[in-house]
């Protein structure tokens, strides 16, 4: 059936499947076409790093909520952890005379949350939703990483700087979408490949540089094999340490590119699947950045999942338009930051927690409502009230909405993905919050063309990014990293070389298109305007294999 989005006026297709779907989770169908719902899903999640006081200990702590928010209350982990802290003392009775929404507003304002949703870590200053990593630094949802610096997405990786989706990887420099890799640097959508750079849609390659498209090849330069010395020849010359250098090799390295195919999308070892970047799934259907998914739709960035619909972040099963559920998240609906918790609704920050319906900040509870305990049977029947009062007021079935978001939108997944400029934010009644210049010192402006100029006191002095404008410094940690692998030093501001990473990466939308070589429809992230020949998975395979 067709439906027309309440917001942007779009029609929107609702599929028989999707029915089932729905009817399985006994919620309606959306109002919302899905890339409305999934910005009003992102608008809960931030992506940038402030630090702020924890408002209990007042340490100064990571966080993903600006201390300019003045508004909600944040606890830094220790103080979360507390027995002391217990937010069922914050509990309260459902008024069935106001609506739901207004009712839970209320509550998780008053409630304080966790400042960044970064556990168990060591020495690791500036990262957010992360868990059991050690020295990492400015980095967002990273497991069981080492030494990685500015990126998305690092899941047992060691010494990665500047990544985003990296996988089960170690030593890397500018890499997008990487698994299984070692020592790769400047390269995107790359598997089992090492000691290689500028490689792009390559699998099991060794000392490569400058190639796409390949598959177990060793010793090969823009595609053509080569001696061992001229390898190095090349190797000795891209890591000098010399920007100018290093900017040479990109520009070769892109007109070569020119010549190439570029496959619709990556989907590997995957059945009936459409979207990008998905790995080992079955019936994933507009999914990006996923894997060991079975019969999902409209789900980014999760990962051992099935029966899902609607889901940004991490895993689960059973679970409809939620951000950041899991690990083991089963049947959540309409929550955001759900750890290892079951049968949840309408609730934010909980932990191994089950059957909890409109809560926030709760720890290993049960049959919770508004943050008040009822027993089994109090909690079965007031949520079927609750839920036939929320048909009533048209919120049953909606996330959360925007407004009502603690994160200004420009701060948040949902700027990235769906950006607005200041006026259109507050003209749709959400918030902005300006950047602020953090860093009080003058800039010094020139950034040593070559690493060998840098001088002793140099991570002490601010630099003006290329790009943006805006002060930043170095850290001592990434100046090893360069040293060590003869990396110049980078022009631009830690957030922006994070930026450049997503442009990279590519959109989140399919497009049709016709493959370059057959003709065949094709759908694909390439835009319409991109020059470059892209091909179906079938040619695609031919090419390569
Ligand atoms: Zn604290």
């Amino acid at each position: 059936m067709k439906k027309i989005c309440a917001v942007s006026g779009q029609e929107f297709e609702i599929t028989e499947k999707d029915l089932e779907f729905y009817k399985k989770m006994s919620v309606p169908p959306p109002t919302l076409c899905p890339e409305e719902r999934e910005r009003r899903r992102w608008a809960w999640r931030g992506k940038d790093f402030f630090l702020r006081e924890c408002d209990a200990c007042g340490k100064k702590k990571m966080a993903w909520f600006s201390p300019e928010l003045t508004e909600i209350k944040t606890y830094c982990e220790d103080c979360f952890r507390s027995e002391a802290f217990d937010a069922t003392k914050y509990g309260r009775d459902f008024d069935f005379s106001r609506p739901f929404f207004e009712q839970f507003r209320e509550l998780y304002y008053a409630v304080p949350h966790h400042i960044s949703n970064a556990i168990k870590n060591e020495n690791c200053e500036y990262i957010i939703s992360a868990h059991q990593n050690k020295n990492c630094y400015m980095a967002d949802e990273v497991d069981d990483s080492w030494d990685c610096y500015f990126g998305y997405t690092f899941q047992r990786v060691k010494n990665i700087t500047e990544g985003l989706y990296i996988h089960d990887s170690e030593i890397g420099y500018q890499l997008v979408k990487a698994e299984n890799c070692y020592a790769v640097f400047y390269s995107k959508n790359v598997f089992h490949c090492s000691e290689s750079a500028f490689l792009l849609n390559c699998r099991s390659c060794k000392k490569c540089l400058f190639c796409a498209n390949l598959r177990n090849k060793e010793y090969h330069i823009f595609n053509q094999k080569v001696s061992k010395e001229e390898f190095q020849k090349y190797w000795d010359f891209l890591f000098s340490g010399s920007q100018k250098n290093r900017e040479t090799c990109r520009e070769k390295f892109s007109e070569f590119l020119q010549t190439q195919y570029f496959p619709a999308a990556t989907i590997i070892h995957c059945e009936d699947s459409t979207g990008d970047y998905i790995t080992h799934s079955k019936n994933a259907q507009y999914c990006f950045c996923v894997d060991y998914l079975r019969d999902c739709k409209y789900c980014t960035d999760i990962h051992r999942s099935q029966d899902c619909m609607d889901v940004n972040i991490y895993e689960g099963e059973l679970c409809y338009e939620c951000n950041h559920i899991g690990p083991e998240g089963y049947k959540n609906r309409f929550s955001q930051l759900t750890w290892f918790s079951s049968d949840i609704d309408y609730s934010i920050d909980l932990y191994n927690c089950q059957n909890c319906f409109g809560s926030t900040s709760l720890k290993k509870e049960k049959y919770c409502i508004l943050n008040k305990k009822y027993s089994r049977e109090e909690y079965e029947q007031l949520t079927s009230k609750i839920i036939e009062h929320m048909k009533q007021t048209g919120e049953w079935g909606e996330f959360f909405p925007i407004e009502m978001s603690p994160q200004p939108y420009n701060h948040t997944m949902a700027q990235r993905f769906y950006p607005l400029i200041k006026k259109e934010v507050l003209s749709r009644g959400w918030k902005w919050l300006d950047e602020k210049e953090e860093i009080k010192e003058s800039a010094e402006h020139h950034i040593p063309e070559n690493l060998s100029e840098i001088g002793n006191d140099f991570t002490s002095k601010v630099f003006l990014c290329e790009e943006t404008g805006k002060k930043f410094r170095f850290i001592p940690q990434e100046i090893k990293f360069y040293q060590k692998w003869g990396i110049p030093l980078p022009t631009v501001a830690p957030v922006q070389r994070i930026e450049n990473l997503w442009n990279q990466l590519g959109e989140r939308k399919l497009y049709n298109r016709k493959c370059a070589i057959s003709g065949e429809e094709i759908e694909t992230t390439y835009p319409p305007e991109f020059e470059g020949k892209v091909v179906s998975q079938e040619e695609y395979l031919k090419i390569v294999e």
